[in-house]
């Protein structure tokens, strides 16, 4: 075999790393190993290294080392969700009395699960914008162990820039994650940016079929990595094999989804941006977005989530919601299709009233990768 003499591209890695043909048979794709236990030669002797399924399966391995890859990772675990790996990460990283730092618009589970369950046993956390670094900066304590990140954020589409977060994480000797599903791998990689841990609801654009749920954590640090492989196996909310292989199958079309995705956005964009029932487009690709030059600094494209405040209020955005016929009124993001909400009635209820509150007539789309006449078409006619 010829000497690699360069690192392989993103799409190789996607289409390769992970699995080779299987060795008895050939089949190029991982086997889905349906099986919960491993016949042991003798007590304790393991054939290839697998006892019990929610300890590890052949299928989620193949899964875990596609990921950390991926990521530039070294190490990566798959769970059952985003909301799963979010538990294991926030579990594995903070005890009682530590202090955390978190966006004023993360996911609304992220929210719920930190202000609901987490702050009860005693874990703190301040609620900051994370592109205002003074901000972040201010809300750092003695007992801050942990800032988590998002960026682009859901449903608003901020930026926080990486590789200064990472530097104010760096100086309070506190962990940075960084929950990379807008972007995906393909459009950022955080960990070549400074953070510690990347977490992503596999569910989305991973996946990008809406057909699986899944998470994951994926780091270069071995101890965080076995602090996370203890809770995996320990509280179990791992992906069965089914779910880890439709994962896997995603993954290979990545690179090429998220160049359409970010294609068929820019489309839209530029047809909202001039359309008069839309009182503003927020997508960092737009150079008047607050966090565009940072995005461009670290993002390859802008994705595919296009966030717009609908002109005649929340009744006026509803009916868009209610009109459109290729756009699917429906949560999650990240799939082939289309789809679009009202973020306060729907994926952001639950932070209705609280600091991490979203505008009223504000709609999200998941841009799909159907042929972009037809989503602008689409639109026009929804927006009458
Ligand atoms: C969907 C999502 C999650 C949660 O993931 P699930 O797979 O739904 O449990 C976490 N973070 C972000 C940014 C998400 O979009």
């Amino acid at each position: 075999m010829s000497q690699q003499l360069r690192k392989p591209g993103f799409a190789t890695v996607a289409v390769h790393a992970g699995s080779e043909p299987d060795a008895r048979t050939g089949a190029v794709n991982p086997p889905i190993y349906a099986s919960s236990t491993y016949a042991q030669d003798g007590v304790g002797e393991l054939r290839s290294g697998y006892e019990y399924s929610r300890t590890g399966n052949p299928t989620r391995a193949a899964l875990e080392a596609n990921l950390a890859a991926l990521e530039s990772g070294s190490y990566a675990r798959a769970f059952a969700s985003g909301m799963a790996a979010t538990d294991c990460a926030l579990r594995a990283m903070l005890r009682p009395g530590d202090h955390l730092i978190i966006p004023n618009d993360a996911y609304g589970g992220t929210y719920r699960l930190i202000d609901k369950v987490l702050a009860p046993w005693g874990v703190e956390y301040t609620v900051v914008p994370m592109h205002d670094l003074a901000a972040v900066r201010d809300a750092v304590r003695p007992s801050t162990r942990l800032l988590w990140v998002e960026t682009p954020t859901n449903p608003l589409l901020n930026i926080a820039d990486i590789a200064a977060v990472a530097e104010i994480a760096r100086a309070a000797s506190a962990t940075l994650l960084v929950d990379n599903t807008f972007a995906s791998p393909y459009l950022q990689a955080p960990l070549e940016f400074g953070a510690d841990v990347v977490l992503h609801s596999t569910t989305k654009y991973l996946g990008g079929h809406s057909d699986v749920v899944g998470g994951a954590l994926i780091t270069r640090a071995e101890a965080l990595d076995e602090a996370f492989g203890f809770l995996q196996n320990g509280a179990g909310a791992i992906p069965g094999p089914f779910d880890s292989y439709l994962t896997l199958r995603g993954i290979k079309t990545l690179p090429l989804r998220m160049e359409r995705h970010s294609d068929n956005a820019e489309a839209l964009v530029d047809f909202l941006d001039r359309h008069p029932k839309i009182e503003q487009v927020i997508y960092p690709g737009l150079v008047e977005h607050p966090g565009h030059e940072v995005a461009a600094k670290q993002m390859r494209r802008f994705g595919g989530m296009v966030s717009v405040l609908v002109s005649g209020g929340v009744e006026a955005a509803r009916e868009f919601c209610a009109r459109t016929e290729i756009f699917t009124l429906a949560e999650s993001l990240g799939g082939v299709e289309s789809l679009i909400e009202l973020p306060a009635a729907m994926t952001h209820a639950s932070t209705s009233g609280s600091e991490l509150e979203v505008p009223d007539n504000l709609v999200r789309l998941s841009v799909g990768i159907e042929d972009a006449a037809d989503l602008i078409d689409d639109l026009a006619q929804a927006l009458g």
